[in-house]
C-alpha cells in the first residue's frame, strides 16, 4: 500500500494512493494511528477502507504532506556508502576519521519534516553551505529494543524518500557535534508516500537519486550501503528502544555538493528533486527569505 498524508478542500487526511487517485481514511487522524490498526495479522487495503466512503480524489486536486511527523527526533546514519565517506577525505577540516566499523548515529529535530512539494528555507542568514542527501527512511512499525538483526525488517512499517539537507559549515563548528547543522528548520522533507513494507521485501535494492535544477548530483543504490538496514536497526535499538513511528535515514550516496571540486550549495531558487525507486519523487525549491 502507499499511504499519503494529504491537504485538500482545507482539511487534511490520511489516504491511500493508487495509481492517481487517493481514497481518504476518514477513520484515521494520523500515520501513527495507521501504524496501529495495521500492526495485527496482514490486514489489506480493504480491511482499511470497509468503514470508508471509498469517494477517490485525483492526486492532481490534493497537497500531498509529510506522511509522518515525528514524535521524537529523525533518527540518522552518518558516512553509510563507501563513496560518500571517501569523498569527504580531506574535507572535514579537523575532524577526519576512519571508516566506522559499527554505524554513526545522530538525530534531527521533528521540526525539520517538510512536505516533500514545499519550499524549503535557505537559511541564508545562518549557513553559506547548504548542501543535498537524498536517503532512504524506514518508517518502525512496533516497538522493540535488542532487536535481531535477522528480524529487523519485522519491526519496519514502510518505507520513503528523505532529502537530509545539511548545513555544512554548521556541521564542522560545534565541537563537531552534527546536531546543529542538520536540525535547522525544513530541512527534512519526507514523502511523497509511504510504501508499507509488505511491498517492499527487500530495501537494499532500490536505485536513488538527487537532481539540482534537473542536473544529476547524486546516483546510488541501496546494496551499496555498508550497514544495511536490518543492520541499522539491530545496532540502533540495543539498548535503546525505538517506537512505532520512529523514522531512521539510512545515509547518503556520493555526490554531496560539499565534495565537488569546485563545491556546489544550494542558492535561492533552487529545485531540488528527491527520488527513489518505488518511492517516488519529491520536488522542493530552496527560496531565501523563508
Ligand atoms: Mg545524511
Amino acid at each position: 500500500m502507499k499511504i499519503v498524508r494529504f491537504r485538500h478542500a482545507g482539511q487534511v487526511s490520511m489516504g491511500l494512493l493508487d495509481g492517481a487517485t487517493i481514497t481518504p481514511l476518514q477513520r484515521f487522524g494520523d500515520m501513527q494511528s495507521l501504524i496501529q490498526a495495521l500492526a495485527g495479522d496482514h490486514p489489506s487495503p480493504s480491511d482499511l477502507l470497509a468503514d470508508e466512503a471509498r469517494k477517490g480524489i485525483p492526486l492532481s486536486d490534493v497537497h500531498l504532506l509529510a506522511p509522518i511527523i515525528p514524535q521524537r527526533n529523525v533518527l540518522c546514519v552518518g558516512w553509510n556508502y563507501l563513496k560518500h565517506f571517501d569523498e569527504g577525505i580531506g574535507k572535514r577540516g579537523q575532524h577526519e576519521v576512519e571508516l566506522p566499523e559499527v554505524p554513526t548515529f545522530f538525530s534531527k529535530l521533528p521540526t525539520t519534516v517538510a512536505d516533500p512539494f514545499d519550499d524549503l528555507p535557505l537559511h541564508e542568514a545562518h549557513t553559506q553551505k547548504l548542501d543535498w542527501e537524498v536517503e532512504l527512511a524506514v518508517i518502525i512499525g512496533k516497538k522493540g529494543r535488542d532487536i535481531p538483526e535477522e528480524q529487523a525488517l519485522e519491526y519496519v512499517f514502510g518505507y520513503c524518500a528523505a532529502n537530509d539537507l545539511s548545513a555544512r559549515d554548521l556541521q564542522r563548528a560545534h565541537g563537531g557535534q552534527w546536531f546543529k547543522g542538520k536540525s535547522l528548520d525544513g530541512t527534512c522533507p519526507l514523502g511523497p508516500w509511504v510504501l508499507t513494507a509488505d511491498e517492499l521485501k527487500d530495501p537494499q535494492t532500490l536505485h536513488l537519486q538527487c537532481h539540482v535544477n534537473g542536473e544529476q548530483m547524486q546516483r546510488g543504490h541501496t546494496r551499496q550501503q555498508i550497514f544495511p538496514v536490518g543492520r541499522i536497526i539491530a545496532e540502533l535499538s540495543a539498548g535503546l528502544t525505538l517506537l512505532p513511528g520512529d523514522i531512521i535515514l539510512t545515509g547518503t550516496p556520493d555526490g554531496i555538493g560539499a565534495a565537488r571540486n569546485p563545491p556546489i550549495f544550494l542558492r535561492d531558487g533552487d529545485v531540488l528533486e528527491t527520488s527513489i525507486d518505488q518511492l517516488g519523487t519529491m520536488r522542493n525549491t530552496i527560496r531565501a527569505g523563508l
